[in-house]
């Protein structure tokens, strides 16, 4: 009886504890949301939600995020509150808030999540964090699966396509989608060339050339109407697949897209859960937003190391281990601990790379007379040259010659490959 009792209960308990309950990898739960805001204000507004078959993400470590992120959004079961799936990101609407734009102007920005398809009704949290990593604006709804209003995008025309690399099923591997920008048709050919190099330039990497039996490339050639991209200072605006464009809040060379419902409908069809964007264009610019998308040129000298460095962004949450020579603004707080693996202010060095330095390290460390790839504390990164430490002398999360991610990077890098799929 007694043993009975606590076979029901541990059945009872494998059930109510299991994701699997609630949750259909059938299908892929897409939620459009505006975050708006100026100077003063944060606010987050449900815009569409939409589905589709499949579900490309991960199916291990459900409940908790692999980094803090800027952000983060998490599925819950409505009824038991217990978290089924979550994820953090960055998004371009957080750089925007520190623009001086924001006193003049109270703007909108586009941001689709991928979720897995709850099998009942479930609550969806999306919360922003500020630069002191507290919560700023947070919203909370919730979704019957069986509501009619939920788009379906299954019949959405599937783009052109190619796997470049393909280890496997995407149920267990981690999906990268490269996606044109700024090619016609007829260029269809130098876009997989060009999406090729990309695969190689990464995998040329390490831990992604070890590991790279845990993920698939798969190149999807959306043709645009004009070729190249906008360049606004020069007055050239092109009908593009992404609609992107240099001198994103007026920095010249920042080229992005802010069309992220076009981006993820453009995807439909094919399995992706990371994206890399390649733009038709010489002129050097892009950027890599983590769990959102890197945006690159390809006809750029430096496009290959560009490339995986932003990956390193957008697909790590790597921050950049370079300075600007005079303070560019305070970007990190001594008294907060970045929640980039690849940077310290010391607030909280035991928790990165403290257990990777050699004995007898100076901390801080100074470059001089150490070899390139030397682990140390070194002064000078996240664009601040002051109070912000990174691990090695150079990078490629520092600099385009340096070849090599530094370890501290491949580090972060593995760890996050594996929590995804181990
Ligand atoms: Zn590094």
């Amino acid at each position: 009886m007694t043993k009975l009792f606590h076979t029901l209960l541990f059945v009872f308990c494998g059930l109510s504890l299991s994701a699997q309950t609630v949750l259909d990898f059938q299908r892929t739960l897409r939620v459009d949301y505006q975050f708006t805001g100026d100077a003063g204000s944060r606010e987050i507004a449900l815009s569409e939600l939409c589905s589709f078959e499949g579900w490309a993400g991960r199916r291990v470590n459900m409940d908790r995020v692999p980094l803090k992120g800027n952000g983060d959004i998490t599925l819950r079961d409505a009824r038991t509150g217990q978290v089924l799936y979550c994820q953090s990101f960055s998004t371009l609407f957080q750089e925007w808030v520190t623009t001086d734009e924001t006193r003049h102007v109270r703007r909108a920005f586009e941001n689709c999540f991928l979720l897995p398809m709850p099998t009942d009704s479930a609550r969806i949290t999306v919360r922003l964090f500020g630069m002191d990593q507290q919560v700023e604006a947070e919203y909370t709804h919730t979704v019957d699966p069986h509501d009619i209003l939920i788009r379906r995008l299954d019949n959405l025309p599937v783009q052109p396509h190619r796997y470049l690399h393909r280890s496997g099923e995407p149920a267990d591997k981690i999906d990268v989608a490269i996606v044109a920008e700024g090619y016609t048709a007829a260029q269809a050919d130098d876009f997989y060339e060009a999406a090729q190099a990309t695969v190689d330039a990464i995998l040329a990497h390490e831990p992604f050339g070890r590991l790279a039996d845990r993920f698939n490339f798969v190149a999807v050639a959306a043709p645009s109407h004009d070729s190249d991209v906008s360049i606004p200072l020069e007055g050239k605006w092109r009908h593009t697949a992404l609609g992107s464009h240099f001198s994103t809040f007026y920095s010249d060379r920042y080229l992005t897209t802010l069309r992220m419902r076009d981006l993820h409908n453009l995807l439909a069809g094919i399995p992706y859960e990371h994206i890399i964007i390649l733009a038709n264009t010489g002129t050097y610019g892009g950027g890599g937003i983590y769990n959102a998308y890197t945006l690159t040129t390809t006809h750029h000298a430096k496009f290959r190391p560009v490339v995986v460095h932003e990956f390193g962004h957008s697909f790590a949450g790597l921050g950049d281990e370079y300075a600007y020579n005079d303070s560019y603004g305070d970007f990190y707080f001594s008294h907060i601990e970045p929640w980039e693996q690849n940077l310290t202010t010391l607030h909280n060095f035991a928790d990165k790379w403290q257990d990777m330095l050699p004995a007898g390290t100076p901390v801080p460390t100074s470059p001089e007379g150490r070899g390139a790839d030397q682990i140390g504390v070194y002064e000078g990164a996240g664009y601040m040259p002051k109070g912000v430490y990174r691990p090695s002398p150079d990078c490629r999360m520092r600099t385009n010659e340096c070849e090599a991610f530094c370890p501290v990077c491949q580090r972060a890098i593995e760890r996050l490959v594996r929590f995804y799929t181990d």
